[in-house]
């Protein structure tokens, strides 16, 4: 049944107020099965950002209809509770420790303190003994782990990453790929966005290629990569 799906979006638009005429997000509609890795990838301006603040009920969609376990997205909708999301930004007071933002997090979230959840979101994030560590001695990789970290605190089965790997160097964009994969592999659903396939090829086991507000392909990772080799060498010549 549809409670049992992470994410369904049907017939998905969203034109911006004051915009032009131009759709940032059009004729969307894709599914996503519990235990995927989803790539969200398209070049700048594609649509990914708009999509996934649809997602986690930040901006209304103009058309259609998201449903993440059967239920109906929007702004303050009760099943939110069960989605994490990573945006690019997320503040760290840079004198404390890891582990101490994360308390300050959790605590300002009207939670109690850090519970086996928590521990176990730490555990997935692999940062170790960094945790007890001042932020500002964090590579920007451990910072967007930590960050990420603070996605997963609650252990969401749906958690949204919106180019989590940017600005990221190989190994910690292997990092951050492992912290997917363990993150996924406890039957949670991920949907990660970027506009390198080389960046999130790896971690996925699906993908939606978007381009101008448009789905261009989806499916299961090996087969869009054997078949539209021209959607994604344009993809990462971006
Ligand atoms: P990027 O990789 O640069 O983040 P993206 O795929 O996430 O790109 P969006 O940020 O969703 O793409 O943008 C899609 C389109 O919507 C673009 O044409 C963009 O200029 C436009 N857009 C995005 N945010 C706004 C806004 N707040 N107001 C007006 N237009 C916007």
């Amino acid at each position: 049944g549809r409670a049992d799906v992470p994410l369904e979006i049907t017939g998905l638009a969203k034109r911006y107020a004051g915009a032009s005429d131009r759709y940032a997000v059009r004729d969307l509609s894709f599914r996503v099965e519990k235990g995927q890795v989803l790539g969200l990838l398209g070049p700048n301006g594609a649509g990914k950002t708009t999509t996934l603040r649809m997602l986690m009920g930040l901006i209304r969609p103009d058309e259609g209809e998201i449903r993440v376990f059967g239920h109906a997205i929007r702004p303050g909708a009760p099943v939110l509770s069960r989605v994490g999301a990573f945006v690019e930004g997320a503040g760290f007071l840079p004198h404390l420790s890891g582990r101490e933002n994360l308390d300050l997090y959790w605590r300002a979230t009207g939670r109690p303190a850090a519970d086996a959840h928590a521990e176990e979101a730490l555990e997935i994030a692999g940062l170790g003994d960094a945790l007890a560590r001042a932020v500002r001695t964090y590579s920007q990789g451990m910072r967007q782990r930590l960050a990420i970290a603070q996605a997963m605190l609650g252990l969401p089965d749906l958690l949204i990453l919106d180019e989590p790997t940017n600005g990221l160097d190989p190994p910690q964009i292997r990092e951050m790929r492992d912290v997917m994969i363990r993150y996924a592999a406890g039957g949670r659903t991920v949907i990660v966005s970027s506009h390198l396939l080389s960046e999130v090829e790896q971690s996925c086991t699906h993908l939606v290629v978007m381009d101008r507000g448009r789905l261009v392909q989806a499916g299961p990772v090996a087969e869009i990569t054997g078949e539209s080799d021209t959607v994604l060498v344009t993809l990462a010549g971006e």
